[in-house]
Formats: C-alpha cells, structure tokens, sequence
C-alpha cells in the first residue's frame, strides 16, 4: 500500500461525491444524526460502513480489538454514553467476526503482554459458557461458537450501562448482536432476545 496513492484515491472519491451532489459535504459539515451505534472488531477484513451499505453520517463506530466492551474502558463507555444521550440512537449492534484473532488468541496460552488485561475479558466469557463450549468437540466450530458468545455477552455488557437501561424505559433503543461472516461475507443476525436478556441482567445490574 502507498500511502501517497491514498491521497489520490481521496481526491477522486472527493469528486466523485461532488458529481453526484453539490453539497455533499456541505451538508456533511452541518452535523451528525446516526441512529445506529456499531461496535465491531478493529480487524482490516472486517469494514463497518462498507459491509453494511451504510454512508458517511449514517451509523456512528466504534472498534476494538474482538469488539470488547469492558465496564473499565473509557473508550468504548464513552461512546456509548455519547451516542445513546447525545447523539440518540435508537439501536446499538454488537458485531463480531468469525475467524477473529482477539478470540483465537484468547483461546491459547500465550503470554501477549498489555494484551493479556483485554483479552482476558474473552477467557471469562469462555469461563462462563466452559460447559458448552468445551462440549464441541471441532476446534474451528469451537472458536467460531465463541465468537457467537462473546458477542452475546458484549450485549449484555452494554445493556449494564445506565445510558441503555435509560434509553430503553425512555425510548426503547435495542441492542442486536450479529457476526460477519468472512467466508461468505454474510450478516448472521444472531437473534438475540434484548427483552429477556434485559429482564435476566436487571435484576443485578439495575442502576435506576
Ligand atoms: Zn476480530
């Protein structure tokens, strides 16, 4: 990759976009009204607006290292606080990935320095869900479950935040939990049922 070729490609989307529409960025500039927050991995093969189909303005992102969502992380609590009490969203998607290399490398016994803290957060969710998963006696079907399941329990992570249970009694926001599917390059919507999940968590984690 040439770093010099990026500007280039940017001066022909810029003109590009200006071809189809005048104001393209004139009205970018006028501010953002997303209504969808995506929380998706940092991983290069996995690209949130353009999987998607969405435009710039549509769907305000967020990206870690295996789409983590840590009740410690400045980062990803922040962008949730901003995106559901200032920016509105009505819904929040958790995405993952199969063949994720935050997740494969949870599943080993390697020491990975400053990476160990973040990752452990993905052992816990195997921790949580050993029964299962050690019940699958493929590798691969293994670590793509896990995959599933840290999605699942990322969900749960934003629906401990006071921001979401909010939202939710306010306005309804939802949270969705789906995987990109590298191989065929689908959306798996993993269906995940946000109102029992909700019932399930309030019980502890109510905040008000
Ligand atoms: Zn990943």
């Amino acid at each position: 990759m040439d770093i010099k070729q990026i500007f280039k490609n940017n001066q022909e989307w810029v003109q590009e976009k200006l071809i189809t529409d005048a104001n393209y960025f004139k009205n970018l500039s006028e501010g953002q009204n997303p209504d969808i927050l995506y929380i998706g991995c940092s991983d290069s093969r996995v690209t949130a607006e353009e999987l998607m189909g969405v435009s710039p303005g549509e769907v305000f992102v967020h990206r870690n290292i295996a789409n983590m969502i840590p009740n410690t992380d400045l980062s990803s609590m922040s962008v949730i606080c901003y995106a559901v009490s200032h920016l509105k969203v009505n819904h929040i998607v958790v995405c993952g990935h199969y063949y994720c290399g935050g997740v494969k490398a949870a599943m080993q016994s390697q020491d990975l320095g400053i990476l160990n803290p973040w990752l452990r957060n993905i052992r816990d969710v195997f921790r949580l869900h050993r029964e299962e998963l050690n019940g699958i006696r493929d590798e691969e079907n293994r670590f793509k479950r896990l995959v599933e399941l840290n999605v699942q329990e990322q969900c749960v992570n934003v629906i401990k935040t006071s921001e979401v249970q909010r939202a939710h009694r306010e306005r309804g926001i939802t949270v969705h939990g789906w995987v990109f599917d590298i191989h065929s390059g689908k959306l798996i919507d993993l269906k995940i049922d946000f109102s029992k999940i909700l019932e399930h968590v309030m019980e502890i984690y109510r905040l008000e």
